[in-house]
């Protein structure tokens, strides 16, 4: 059957990791600590699971469609108005309808090589063209960016900070390339992880809002919120761009038990407040554990950190798998030397580092 959209051809599917009961059964192992998609180590929210509980009755309504409350929540937290909130099944879901509502098979996306994955997927899936820019000490390199916008060029994405790499963009920098970006451009700041930062000069994309029209902004429940099984992100933008988005988001895309969950993880400020200093307190013991290895690793401001291994990763990554940690291999971001780590647990870090240093000999 002949495709229409030849980007599709180009596509492989995004690779998730197996189900930890699958490996443990394939491996005979039966503790498998799994640090690989960035998840929250403590578990979800008790306020959040006490809302799913409440809400398990009404599950045979469909949820609100419009997922007014919690748009009114994120909105009031924000400081906007819920008519720039957009919801999506995820945020990756959001950033699909950026894609379909703003770029055709004669337009093109722009972003950095080793930015996050889901980028050319919701690209290639469009037909629509990407241009690629080398990226500069693992991080984007705004400038040539800038440089690199073209007559085709619809939509540009940054993660900030950037999976896999967990490098980051100043507040000054964001500004200077906004500044260079004509308004016809729609440019997505990806705050999937800003709620892990604590850098003076890490920008709030949300303050940003008013002086860039095309600016959207998207963050997640996934990540420090600790939702990611649930599914819920949203994007924030001047009202036209949120109008434009709802007009192709599938009327039910967040479930109830997603949005009554999320919207009760949005108030617990402690589980929020205790993640974030687990996050500090893992990231600095991993990087004082790579140093003691000799092993060079790229500084992050994320719940993740790359590491070098100095040798092709994906043996490695196999070899630690037999030792019972999961990590995720970035070969397909074109770093073959580098294993990225999401931070867990104490115990959990520590397990990682002993298998580490095992397999490493
Ligand atoms: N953006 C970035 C940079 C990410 O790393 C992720 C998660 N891997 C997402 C967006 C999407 O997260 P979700 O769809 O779970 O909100």
């Amino acid at each position: 059957i002949e495709l229409a959209n030849k980007g599709v051809q180009g596509l492989q599917p995004y690779q998730p990791g197996k189900p930890v009961e699958e490996l443990e059964r394939e491996l005979g192992i039966s503790n498998i600590v799994k640090l690989a998609s960035n998840e929250n180590p403590l578990g979800p929210s008790p306020k959040a699971l006490a809302a799913i509980e409440k809400v398990l009755p009404e599950l045979t309504r469909y949820p609100d469609g419009a997922g007014f409350r919690l748009r009114s929540a994120i909105a009031e937290q924000l400081g906007v108005a819920a008519n720039q909130v957009t919801l999506g099944n995820g945020s990756n879901d959001v950033l699909e309808l950026i894609a379909r509502a703003y770029l055709t098979g004669h337009s093109a996306s722009l972003y950095s090589q080793h930015a996050f994955a889901v980028y050319p997927i919701v690209t290639q899936a469009i037909g629509a063209q990407h241009i690629v820019v080398p990226a500069k000490n693992w991080g984007h390199d705004l400038e040539a960016m800038a440089a690199a916008i073209t007559e085709k060029t619809r939509v540009i994405f940054i993660a900030n900070p950037n999976n896999p790499t967990g490098t980051w963009l100043t507040e000054t920098e964001v500004r200077a390339f906004l500044d260079q970006v004509p308004e016809r451009i729609i440019v997505v700041l990806d705050e999937a992880y800003t709620e892990y930062v604590s850098e003076a000069e890490f920008p709030n994309g949300i303050t940003l809002l008013n002086d860039y029209p095309n600016l959207v902004v998207t963050r997640t429940f996934s990540k420090a919120y600790g939702l990611a099984g649930l599914r819920v992100g949203y994007s924030v933008s001047n009202p036209q761009v949120a109008d434009i988005l709802n007009r192709i988001r599938q009327p039910f895309n967040v479930n109830m038990m997603a949005q009554e969950a999320a919207i009760a993880a949005l108030a617990d400020t402690d589980y929020l407040r205790k993640g974030v200093e687990l996050n500090q307190q893992g990231m600095a013991y991993l990087e004082s554990e790579f140093k003691r290895l000799g092993l060079s690793y790229i500084p992050s401001v994320g719940n993740f950190v790359c590491v070098d291994v100095g040798r092709p990763a994906g043996p490695v990554d196999q070899a630690l798998l037999h030792e019972g940690v999961i990590v995720r291999p970035v070969g397909a971001y074109q770093m073959p030397n580098h294993l990225r780590i999401s931070i867990g647990t104490m115990a959990e870090n520590q397990r990682f580092i002993e298998a580490l240093e095992k397999v490493l000999g």
